[in-house]
Parts: C-alpha cells; sequence; structure tokens
C-alpha cells in the first residue's frame, strides 16, 4: 500500500456500468465550463463542466480505461479522451498541450456538486459558439474562445453583471399593468 492509497478520496467517480472508478484527492485546481463544438459534440450536452486536477491527485481504482486520440482543431496538438468501453462513458481527457493536469468530465462524479464554481475558481469559454438558451452566471470570467492565445498569452475576460442568455432572448415581455407591475429581471435571486 502506497502512501496514496492510505489518503482518503477527496472524491469518487465512475462510469454508468461502474467497471471503471476513479478517485480524486484534493480539491479541483480550477474548473473550465466549456461551450466548445467539441465539448457538445463529446458530452452530446450543450456544454462540458470541466473540473482539472494535478495528475498526482487522479487515479483510476478500477476498470479498463479505453483511450481515444483526438486532433485538436485550434492547437494541432493530440486531446486524449478516456473512456469506458463498455458502457461507452467518458470519465476525463489528458492533452499533450498540457501534460500534469488531468480534466474530468464532471457529471461522472458520484456527487457531481462536490465543489463549487466560484468566479474565483472557474470561467466559461467559447460563448461565441455556446447552446442558444444556455444560461451564463453573473460574475465569472468568460470568453468567446479560448481563455488565452495558443502561446500562452491571456486574453482579457468579459465579466457580466447579471446572467447572460446566449443566443435569441427567452424573456417574454410582459404587460407593464400586470397585478404586480412589470417583471424585474435585473437581478435574478436564483443567482444571487
Ligand atoms: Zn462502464
Ligand atoms: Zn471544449
Amino acid at each position: 500500500m502506497t502512501e496514496q492509497d492510505k489518503t482518503p478520496p477527496r472524491a469518487e467517480g465512475g462510469c454508468l456500468c461502474g467497471a471503471l472508478r476513479y478517485r480524486v484527492a484534493t480539491d479541483p485546481l480550477r474548473t473550465t465550463v466549456c461551450h466548445c463544438t467539441f465539448c457538445q459534440r463529446a458530452t452530446g450536452a450543450a456544454y462540458m463542466v470541466e473540473p482539472v486536477f494535478a495528475a498526482d491527485a487522479f487515479a483510476v481504482t478500477s476498470g479498463e480505461v479505453s483511450r481515444y486520440t483526438h486532433i485538436s482543431e485550434g492547437s494541432g496538438k493530440e486531446v486524449y479522451v478516456h473512456f469506458c468501453a463498455t458502457c461507452g462513458t467518458k470519465l476525463f481527457l489528458t492533452f499533450k498541450r498540457f501534460p500534469g493536469f488531468v480534466g474530468l468530465y464532471g457529471g461522472t462524479f458520484d456527487t457531481p456538486n462536490w465543489f463549487d464554481l466560484t468566479p474565483e475558481t472557474s470561467k466559461h469559454i467559447f460563448l461565441g459558439v455556446a447552446r442558444h438558451g444556455t444560461v451564463i452566471p453573473a460574475h465569472v470570467p468568460t470568453y468567446v474562445e479560448h481563455a488565452a492565445e495558443i502561446d500562452g498569452t491571456p486574453i482579457a475576460p468579459t465579466v457580466y453583471d447579471a446572467p447572460k442568455v446566449i443566443g435569441a432572448c427567452l424573456v417574454v415581455d410582459l404587460p407593464d399593468d400586470r397585478p404586480g407591475g412589470a417583471p424585474d429581471f435585473s437581478v435574478p435571486r436564483d443567482f444571487e
């Protein structure tokens, strides 16, 4: 038994069929909510919630991981998608560009809400191609595409004061003379 085996896991997760299991020993270093078309296709959903960990804080604890190598359209570098060949669940990403880091498919944790998405630790990227109707929370750093240039130069984020709805406006125009007056959408309570 190694030192790492004796440390209680911070959180655990796994695939749909249960064959592949993993654990992490720390909180995420940061979390990227990615709306790019690669993530939309890979998740089959509107976006990927990707908590990032140091590779040595992450361990597969059971099962055989299958790997698909994808060439990133942006960087031309290899991205490795790790998944369960039995049930098809994708569990994590590793990157030729960023050795030493693992990006998890956040929804595969046993308790997906165990880590928080705060303005300090999270960002939303690729808003330019995000699914219409997706709500971007207020106060978090957002980017039209990547958060940095290919050479690593940071790009200035856009931070919205109120939740932003991508694409067509979903707020129905309600008459001002309805009981209670006009609805105030400027500070939606759910996002406070
Ligand atoms: Zn599985
Ligand atoms: Zn993405």
